[in-house]
């Protein structure tokens, strides 16, 4: 049997591809990408089920160089097969530099004033992630699995998902996910372009539950799906978002001390500074590492603690990056300058306080110095992990060095035993230098101790695999809510299984499956050739027809009250069986009502042709008859009120079709329904329902019933209508049928 294939999508290909008269050398990257995909590969492979690893990334050289070379337009090199994305150099400049680079890296990582906003940058990223997915589609196997990896690139997802619609598709982002208010600053069609881009994917994960939160929201607040436990529903898909660390090769860093070479790399540099303790920090060149404060942090500790003058040297590591462009040059030049000044004052002939190197470390030099330090200072203004800090702990296998780290690195997540600062303070940064210079060894293997654990435990291979798993699970789950129209198979099933019971129930939501949906709710009266179809129905004493609605039981019982008719109002709050008065149908804390009704009222207000339901057990806020756009724009601000409020009140709310509905915890449609069945035997069950209340209804719908979501939108429910007639339709047939039968 053929080997499941991977595909990897990144901006760049896995090695580096250097062209010179014509011929091509190859050289793998160094990023910890790369690194991270080939443990995993490479454990998979270990066995002899593995999996075949296609990379699809831009190689860096022209098609004509590429192919003049090697005749051939994909390769194998190592144990990928490698599938190049050619850009020209300007299509490159403007989405590599320009939009990525320029616009949402800074923004993403809190820099908004360094974020350029330039039409033309965002073309060529469109452009830009057209080719990636074209490339995509053009490899595609059926049975594949694609992961495409970071903001090079969140634009593919949809743009692959309509290429191939059932493909499965994660997308992990390798950086921070701003806040709503950040992300927001992205002009309206980009940012609505990028979340519609990335909810191609079947799951989108991101390191840290935060990032999880802020996109949530934005997606909530920009495009108006809702989500529940993660799960985010947009009209035609569900798509699942996660939490997945990115972490390290734990075993390859922790056996660093028995390599020989690392080792006496460690013993060469302890030696050269043996009268001295040594810190140190590894950071790309980026405004994002913080490297700047944390200087003037470490200035204020010798200033502070001058007992630690001459007994203490800073290893600032920094590797070169992106330093063409004018902003990385300048931090660079701002480094340098504010070292010379710090050495120039407090250093002398026998001490050199910070000694800085400008260069990249092979892997055994950096483990060495990984091995050698007594503090590791890890203090970027912002990162999405930061995985310095995590290879720090895991490499020491002697469980001792104290990891000073940024609060704001994604890594402080899972790293909470590190000693953690804020990255701006840098009155914090020289007293947390000064008490981890004296932390006693027992505390610091304590501290090191749990952090290694978690680390072992959830390392590279573990996140790779965890990822992939859920990305069949999401496609697993997408099946059960699977959209499947009611055709004329179904329908004869519905209908025989009708005719040959005994004891009926069918629920029958009102607004948008019996009746059309109104402009304004007190529109929506019933007419008379509808109380007829639902008279005709109640008359076969064998079906308990049950009205479930979300309006108030005066408008029920005003519109149905003489018909042998279950009713069920305010989404479950009250019934009123067949021959009796109503009853509520379990107690209910509604407090938050009092509270809440000002709030709402406000915003009727502020909303012209908008208005507020008050209920006994509910409040509604209908935004059908607003302006379009300032209805929904209205409407994600309540929901971002509500939301603040329902840590202190205990309600629960429903983003509805044009209406938010806010209801006590406990009642639901669904609660009603369980009610209403566990009085009677039946063994012919339906419900049809049109909302996001009647979906607890569907789930409380047995195996063998039969449920019915009108609109071609993804339910629990079995099956769908298109519109709202079919359900007139299907109950005329209900009373035709039974009267044939007969
Ligand atoms: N690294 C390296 N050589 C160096 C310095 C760093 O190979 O001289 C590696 C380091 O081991 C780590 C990665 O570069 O795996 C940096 O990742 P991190 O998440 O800390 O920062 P990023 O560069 O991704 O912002």
């Amino acid at each position: 049997m053929d080997r499941q294939r991977l595909i990897i999508v990144s901006n760049r290909l896995p090695f580096q591809f250097t062209e010179k008269k014509g011929k091509i050398t190859i050289q793998p990257s160094s990023g910890g990408l790369v690194s991270s995909i080939q443990s995993y590969i490479r454990h998979l492979n270990q066995d002899n089920e593995g999996i075949t690893p296609v990379w699809i990334g831009d190689p860096g050289v022209t098609e004509k160089k590429f192919t003049d070379f090697y005749g051939k337009r994909s390769i194998q090199q190592d144990e990928f097969i490698l599938h190049p994305v050619f850009l020209t150099d300007i299509v490159r400049e403007k989405f590599y530099n320009g939009f990525c680079n320029d616009t949402i890296w800074p923004l993403f990582h809190y820099f908004p004033s360094y974020a350029k906003f330039t039409d033309d940058t965002f073309e060529h990223y469109q452009i830009a992630n057209q080719l990636f997915s074209n490339k995509i589609a053009e490899v595609y196997q059926p049975g594949d699995l694609i992961w495409i990896h970071d903001y090079h690139l969140m634009l593919v997802p949809s743009m692959l998902r309509s290429d191939i619609p059932n493909a499965a598709i994660g997308f992990f982002l390798h950086i921070p996910f701003p806040s709503f208010e950040l992300f927001r600053l992205l002009p309206n069609k980009w940012r609505t372009d990028i979340l519609n881009g990335l909810l191609g994917a079947d799951l989108i994960g991101f390191h840290t539950n935060n990032y999880v939160q802020y996109f949530l929201k934005s997606v909530q607040q920009i495009l108006g799906y809702d989500n529940n436990l993660r799960l985010i529903t947009t009209p035609d898909r569900s798509v699942t978002v996660d939490t997945f660390p990115v972490s390290i090769d734990y075993e390859k860093f922790h056996q660093t001390a028995t390599n020989l070479t690392v080792f006496a790399e460690r013993n060469r540099i302890k030696k050269k500074l043996s009268t001295t303790k040594i810190i140190i920090s590894v950071d790309r060149l980026d405004y994002t590492k913080g490297i700047i404060a944390r200087l003037e942090g470490f200035e204020m500790f010798l200033e502070k603690y001058p007992e630690h003058q001459g007994k203490v040297v800073y290893i600032l590591v920094v590797v070169p990056s992106r330093d063409i462009i004018a902003k990385y040059k300048e931090i660079k030049d701002d480094c340098e300058i504010l070292i010379s000044r710090i050495n120039g004052k407090y250093g002398s002939i026998e001490w050199t306080p910070i000694l800085y190197q400008y260069k990249s470390l092979d892997f055994e030099k950096l483990t060495a110095l990984y091995l050698a330090a007594d503090v590791a200072l890890i203090t970027p203004l912002r990162d999405g992990m930061n995985l310095v800090a995590k290879e720090f702990i895991a490499s020491r296998n002697d469980r001792k060095g104290v990891l000073i780290l940024s609060e704001t690195a994604g890594a402080a997540a899972e790293l909470s035993e590190a000693l953690l600062v804020n990255p701006t303070d840098r009155k914090e940064i020289a007293e947390t230098l000064s008490g981890a210079l004296s932390m006693p060894p027992e505390e610091q293997v304590r501290r090191n101790t749990s952090m290694q654990k978690r680390l072992k435990l959830y390392d590279v291979v573990k996140w790779a695999d965890d990822f992939i798993t859920q990305v069949m699970q999401s496609k697993e789950k997408q099946e059960t809510l699977q959209i499947k129209e009611v055709n004329d198979r179904i329908e004869e099933e519905i209908l025989s299984s009708y005719s040959n019971a005994t004891k009926r129930i069918i629920f029958l939501d009102y607004d948008g499956t019996l009746s059309p949906i109104a402009r304004l709710p007190q529109l929506a009266v019933p007419n008379e050739d509808l109380k007829r179809l639902l008279q005709r129905l109640s008359n076969d004493e064998n079906n308990t027809v049950v009205l479930i609605s979300g309006r108030p039981k005066g408008v029920l019982e005003e519109w149905f009250g003489n018909l042998p008719i279950v009713l069920v109002a305010e989404h479950g709050a009250f019934y009123r069986p067949m021959h009796n008065g109503w009853e509520q149908t379990i107690s209910a804390n509604v407090e938050w009502k009092e509270k809440l009704l000002p709030l709402l009222e406000l915003f009727a207000n502020r909303c012209a042709g908008s208005l507020v339901e008050d209920k006994a057990l509910s409040l509604s806020w209908h935004y059908r008859n607003a302006d379009k756009e300032l209805g929904f724009l209205r409407s994600r601000e309540l929901i971002n009120s509500l939301n603040e409020l329902s840590a202190h009140l205990d309600f629960q709310l429903i983003d509805g079709n044009k209406v938010i509905e806010i209801k006590a915890h406990g009642i639901d449609k669904g609660m009603a329904a369980r009610l209403l069945l566990e009085n009677g035997e039946y063994d012919f069950i339906l419900a049809i329902g049109d909302d996001k209340t009647d979906e607890d209804l569907f789930g409380a719908i047995p195996p063998d019933g039969f449920s019915i979501r009108v609109g071609l939108t993804q339910s629990v429910a079995k099956y769908n209508f298109r519109k709202q007639g079919n359900v007139i339709g299907l109950l005329n047939k209900l009373i035709m049928y039974e009267n044939h039968a007969v």
